[in-house]
């Protein structure tokens, strides 16, 4: 991406759904193709790909795409984070090794083996608990368990997912282990940030008004502003700055996830990356001297290139995404009712981005939503009915693909959260 003067370096999956309709040639001239499971190797490779020409920033659009970016910053010395901090961002466990370290709350956790299925009560394990892979992201491969069959049935279906030749194939790191830790009650929020010289600015806290109480935790709605209390929002926003300072994170865009209940704020998880999937279009900023607002894509490449605008108001008016759920795995055979959605009046977009016969996978398996439901409307509440409504004209024509023994899962770079 290039401006009269400065250069930015984009790190990001050539199939995320962000960039496929931005850059208007990803595989054209100016790409550098790399494999991101080396991070420090794509940096290297980078790296000599640029010699003797000027970068002047670097955006990362992606989980794995933040620590390539991580290494090739520090190489160029670009300001951005530090490597070692953005593959702390990799592993769940990490992560709450950190913030336990750090004097946040944290449920109990517990690493362990994925195969043999771990013998819960050997263990001393209580319930509810949730599984999670160590690595993975968009709630693949996360499931509830309250009792001992349960967790039994929830881990050899991890073992099976992360067995899968889809997930080998990302040849992401500890796929043999598996994260137990205690299920946090309460409501979730999603924070929108970024990161200058260390200080947070949070774009958005989104609330999650549908109940997400497991088994598995496919997104639904995110809508903003919040409506929680103003002081709920401080402890959010609290919460966000303790998270970030305590994982050493320091510029660049944010996207964290938190449960509120009686004992306060518990971070979830805090990803070096901004928010995933479409879900982007949700945000949009006030730029100074301007009649139509700018994106978040563009927010965050003024930003990384310090160029004017790159601290714009958000635009005050109330808007949310719903990332449309997968109701069963199968074969996509059909989509209707798309422009009755598209009639309600709130309603600003509707993507579906499943291809049509192409095999999806429903959550835990899956981690590629259906497409993508966007409002705007004068109230949070209003949003909220409005993407209600038009999920509702909506149908999707599913039917049971062959039966293999792992649905195949579509995996794409930013699943959407
Ligand atoms: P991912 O990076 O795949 O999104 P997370 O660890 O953030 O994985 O978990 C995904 C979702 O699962 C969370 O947004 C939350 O809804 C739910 N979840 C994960 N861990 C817990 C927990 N300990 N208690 C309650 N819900 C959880």
């Amino acid at each position: 991406m290039t401006h009269p003067s400065k250069r930015l370096l984009l790190f990001t999956a050539k199939l995320g759904y962000q960039t496929c309709h931005q850059l208007e040639d990803p595989w054209g001239d100016q790409a550098i193709a790399v494999h991101f499971e080396t991070p420090d190797v794509a940096a290297y490779t980078v790296m000599e790909a640029l010699r003797g020409q000027n970068v002047s920033g670097i955006l990362a659009l992606g989980d794995r795409p933040a620590a390539a970016a991580a290494y090739a910053a520090r190489g160029l010395g670009i300001h951005y984070n530090h490597p070692a901090t953005v593959e702390a961002c990799r592993s769940k466990l990490r992560m709450r090794e950190i913030f336990r370290d750090a004097g946040l709350n944290v449920p109990w956790f517990r690493n362990l083996p994925v195969d043999p299925t771990p013998e819960p009560a050997l263990l001393g394990l209580s319930y509810p608990c949730v599984l999670k892979p160590l690595s993975l992201s968009a709630s693949q491969g996360v499931v509830r368990a309250n009792n001992r069959e349960e967790f039994l049935a929830a881990a050899a279906r991890v073992r099976r997912l992360l067995d899968s030749p889809e997930i080998v194939a990302t040849r992401e790191p500890n796929l043999d282990q598996m994260l137990v830790e205690g299920y946090i009650p309460g409501r979730e929020v999603a924070v929108e940030g970024l990161l200058t010289d260390g200080a947070l600015r949070v774009l958005a806290i989104f609330d999650k008004p549908d109940p997400l109480e497991g088994p598995y935790f496919e997104e639904t709605i995110y809508v903003m502003p919040s409506r929680l209390p103003e002081s709920t929002q401080h402890a959010v926003e609290k919460c966000a700055r303790d998270a970030v300072r305590a994982l050493g994170l320091s510029h660049g865009p944010i996207h964290a996830e938190f449960r509120i209940n009686e004992h306060g704020v518990w971070p979830l998880e805090v990803a070096p990356r901004p928010i995933g999937g479409l879900c982007a279009r949700a945000l949009r900023f006030s730029l100074d001297g301007e009649v139509e607002p700018i994106g978040l894509e563009e927010l965050l490449v003024r930003h990384a290139l310090e160029l004017p605008g790159w601290n714009s108001p958000r635009e005050r008016i109330a808007s949310g995404v719903m990332m449309i759920p997968v109701p069963r795995s199968g074969v996509l055979e059909g989509v209707s009712g798309e422009d009755a959605a598209r009639s309600i009046p709130e309603i600003t977009e509707l993507t579906i981005t499943a291809r049509l016969h192409d095999t999806i996978a429903a959550w835990p398996d899956g981690s590629s939503y259906l497409g993508f439901l966007f409002a705007r409307a004068s109230t949070p509440e209003k949003v909220e009915q409005a993407l209600r409504e038009a999920h509702e004209k909506l149908a999707f024509k599913i039917t049971p693909s062959l039966p293999v023994e792992h649905p195949a899962t579509r995996r794409m770079a930013n699943q959407g959260n």
